[in-house]
């Protein structure tokens, strides 16, 4: 078995897989990139015999189905996908890439023109030399830029960026803003055009997040949610009236589609705006008032780039990642010549001036892109912007988008279609997937673009947090973007979320990123997959089948006494003694640890030598069991007296070195630096703590695991397996007896009558568990926490330095 799913790791994921299928009796499994790929060609595929057929079959007959559907002739290049995927994609094997609207692939074809060329060419400054003023290749990637859009340069100027971000902020910065000028954005628009409005506010400029919607004539209705004003200029914008003689300069923006969500949004604004023929705030747009549009086509040009010679945006913001993949940090600006004059720029640098005096205030901007450019342009990346054009001019965009829609119709039709065993349903879909669906608002939302953003839900109706769907997605290759994405009026608008609770999420902790999925029962964010042009069926799939094995209820659960609660409450009936039945430390970071016998020191720092040395790279970088998984087949140990540590591996002579500090710790990071080296075949050195306090570990203190807790997530009672997977949570402390999961309820645990320590929190688990525990967890409990983080700070009565001794009694409270 290979391909997606191996996951990430190789062999390991393999027994794990192969575990998970007998534990918990997974039909499907995870088949998508197992199958083969280019054999047979559309709809005639034979599939191999063998020991996976019964989930090939299906997902073949799948396939067949789909392609032999309503969207299925779109689907694929004319037969030509599985071939590119294979040739020009072959290192997404045991990936199942969907977060194209964060970005997009490369090509490996794409790439290595690239760097051919960059390889056989002397390139110099293009200020310099033979090349000065720019050279063919900038005209040539502006050309390319403005005909994805449909236009040329007689219309437009494109200016190069370092991506999207800066292109919104330099309108942002030169635009004339003034107490007579608004700038309306709507709720769905990335934070990179909700920080425009900072500029408009410095000016006392008036600003506000719109809805737009169509009116009974045809018109659009532009109204402001709320306007917005600084509380440090009490009464602006109520004094100054419009009109009265000076003309008023106004900017709106809008996402030609959200990267939220994937909604397309009406172009016909653009042209409404500028012919002052939309209402704001009910009323026409007076004669004095002049709008200008700012499009963030970012998202959109990744399949589907607007036509500038039909909707004439002033101002149009991109990225090419998110076209092609490669270069990043590499943009443009596209302005309309008639609407350049009214930007005004301020700084000035190398590069858009013609001339400048340094003892004077004397300099004359140049004319045209070279005038916007700051600076040296990345002018090696823009080389490659020829073959990214290159790679999607093989295609086509009305191909690719073709492609991609058919994809993200039939996923959508499926999560939709969804349901527990008690007819729930297990997704709710965010955007414009069924047309009609929820929306009044239909003229001014007009499609959807190759995302799905939607929340899980479980047959009880309750949430399932967007954190858990990321790391058992990840556990399987399977990469995906959970949150807000950097768009918070699409977020709270979907999640139903008032900007009230959002403020109070985040006074109560929750921040972009962190892993407060579900607040007060409802989700801080969301889960969003998103297409690209070289994704497949198989992708699709994958991710299907992903949801329908670890979400979808087939039947009810035996009890539900797990569920309840912070993380479940616990049937509390407690069958004996609690233990101290092991005590684990960990010396060196990721590699394996050593059972204590007898007692051990423990401090506030946690248990004496855990984690106390990493290893890294040559960059400094620390390596993790994640990343080199040889590092689980480090052995380590202490001598009796506690002086000498002791590594070993396989094909290894054991190494020896002295652990008493002072002089001795170079020599022996010296020497475990090139023992480690020569084990893990790579450069590496060994890192030490800085002194007594401190230490290596991630999560921060020492872990407690329960037997019985790790007895209740196998599938049945072998003593041997549930010791075996216990040390897969990698315990610091473990304990025996008590009642499954009793342990999270415990503020302070004492382990005989010396030491006493107190919880920090429960700890977070990835995939480094193994799919199968993972898996377990998810289905046990409500998130995929497992064990307990104690510390001794804090903990009042204890000593500084006390032992902890294996077979001591645990009282909590
Ligand atoms: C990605 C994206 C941005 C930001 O682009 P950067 O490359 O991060 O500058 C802005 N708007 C939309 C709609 C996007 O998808």
């Amino acid at each position: 078995m290979d391909g997606v799913l191996a996951g990430k790791g190789g062999e390991w994921w393999v027994e794990v897989v192969a575990t998970v299928r007998s534990w918990l009796g997974l039909v499907a499994g995870w088949k998508g990139a197992a199958m083969e790929r280019g054999k047979g060609g559309r709809g005639v595929a034979s599939w191999p015999e063998g020991e996976e057929e019964e989930g090939l079959e299906a997902s073949s007959w799948r396939k067949r189905e789909f392609l032999e559907g309503r969207r299925g002739e779109a689907y694929g290049y004319g037969g030509e996908i599985d071939a590119m995927r294979a040739a020009e994609f072959s290192r997404l094997k045991g990936t199942v890439y969907l977060d194209h609207a964060g970005a997009t692939l490369y090509s490996e074809v794409q790439l290595r023109k690239c760097l051919g060329k960059l390889e056989r060419s002397v390139f110099s400054n293009p200020h310099s030399g033979s090349s000065k003023g720019g050279g063919g290749s900038f005209e040539a990637a502006r050309a390319a830029t403005l005909s994805m859009f449909n236009t040329t340069g007689e219309d437009y100027y494109c200016v190069f960026t370092s991506g999207a971000t800066a292109s919104l902020k330099l309108v942002g910065e030169s635009f004339p803003w003034s107490a007579q000028s608004s700038f309306l954005y709507t709720k769905d628009n990335h934070n990179s055009v909700l920080g425009v409005r900072n500029y408009a506010l410095d000016q006392e400029s008036e600003a506000a997040a719109v809805s737009v919607s169509a009116g009974s004539d045809g018109r659009f209705d532009i109204d402001a949610l709320g306007p917005l004003s600084r509380p440090s200029s009490p009464g602006r914008g109520r004094s100054k009236r419009r009109g009265g003689g000076g003309k008023s300069v106004n900017l709106f923006a809008f996402p030609a589609e959200s990267n939220f969500s994937g909604v397309r949004y009406n172009l016909d604004v653009v042209n409404e705006l500028r012919g002052r023929r939309c209402r704001i705030g009910g009323r026409t747009i007076g004669g004095g008032q002049e709008w200008f549009v700012l499009l963030d086509a970012a998202k959109a040009c990744c399949t589907s780039p607007p036509d500038l010679s039909k909707y004439p945006a002033d101002f149009v913001a991109i990225s090419f990642y998110k076209i092609f993949g490669y270069p990043s940090g590499l943009g443009a600006l596209l302005i309309r010549k008639d609407s350049a004059k009214v930007l005004q720029r301020k700084y000035y640098g190398g590069g858009t001036v013609k001339v400048s005096v340094a003892e004077e205030d004397y300099f004359r901007r140049r004319d045209e892109e070279d005038g916007w450019e700051d600076g040296t342009l990345p002018f090696l990346s823009l080389e490659a912007v020829h073959e990214g054009f290159e790679q999607i001019r093989k295609l086509s965009f009305q191909k690719i988008e073709d492609h991609t829609s058919a994809l993200t119709e039939y996923t959508a039709r499926e999560m939709d279609a969804m349901r527990h065993c008690n007819g729930e349903r297990v997704c709710e879909i965010y955007g414009r997937h069924t047309p009609g669906s929820k929306d009044t608002k239909a003229a001014f939302e007009v499609g959807q673009g190759p995302v799905i953003a939607f929340n899980l839900m479980r047959s009880d109706s309750s949430y399932v947090g967007y954190k858990k769907v990321e790391t058992l997605g990840e556990a399987r290759g399977i990469v995906l973007r959970t949150g807000c994405h950097c768009n918070p009026g699409a977020c709270s608008g979907f999640l139903g979320l008032t900007p009230e609770e959002t403020r109070l999420n985040f006074e109560s902790g929750h921040s972009c990123w962190d892993d407060k999925d579900v607040m007060n029962g409802k989700p801080t964010g969301a889960v969003r997959i998103s297409f690209g042009y070289m994704s497949t069926f198989e992708d699709a799939d994958s991710f299907l089948e992903f949801l329908r094995g670890c979400f979808l209820e087939r039947q009810e659960p035996l009890s539900r006494d797990l569920t309840g609660g912070a993380n479940g409450t616990t049937t509390s009936t407690t069958t004996g003694e609690l233990a101290l039945s092991g005590i684990f430390v960990y010396p060196i970071k990721s590699c394996q640890g050593f059972r204590v016998r007898g007692s051990w020191p423990v401090s506030e720092s946690g248990l004496f030598l855990d984690r106390r040395w990493a290893i890294a790279d040559e960059s400094g970088a620390i390596l993790t069991q994640k990343k080199v998984r040889e590092m689980t087949q480090v052995s380590t140990d202490v001598d009796a007296s506690r002086t000498e540590l002791v590594l070993d591996a396989p094909g290894m002579v054991p190494l020896k070195v002295s652990i008493v500090g002072g002089a001795d710790s170079s020599a022996l990071r010296e020497r475990a630096g090139s023992w480690l080296s020569s084990f893990l075949g790579r450069k590496c050195r060994l890192l030490e703590t800085s002194c007594d306090g401190g230490n290596f570990s991630n999560q921060g203190g020492c872990l407690l695991v329960s037997e019985e807790s790790v007895r209740n997530l196998l599938p049945d009672d072998d003593q041997e397996a549930v010791s075996k997977a216990c040390m897969r949570f990698r315990p610091n402390f473990l304990v025996k007896g008590g009642a499954p999961f009793q342990e999270e309820s415990w503020t302070r645990v004492s382990f005989g009558k010396a030491v006493g320590l107190e919880k920090v929190r429960e700890c977070g688990r990835c995939g480094m568990i193994g799919r199968d525990l993972l898996d377990s967890l998810n289905k046990k409990r409500k998130n995929l926490n497992f064990g307990v983080l104690l510390s001794l700070s804090g903990g009042g009565a204890a000593a500084p330095q006390a032992e902890v001794a294996e077979g001591s009694s645990v009282t909590f409270s």
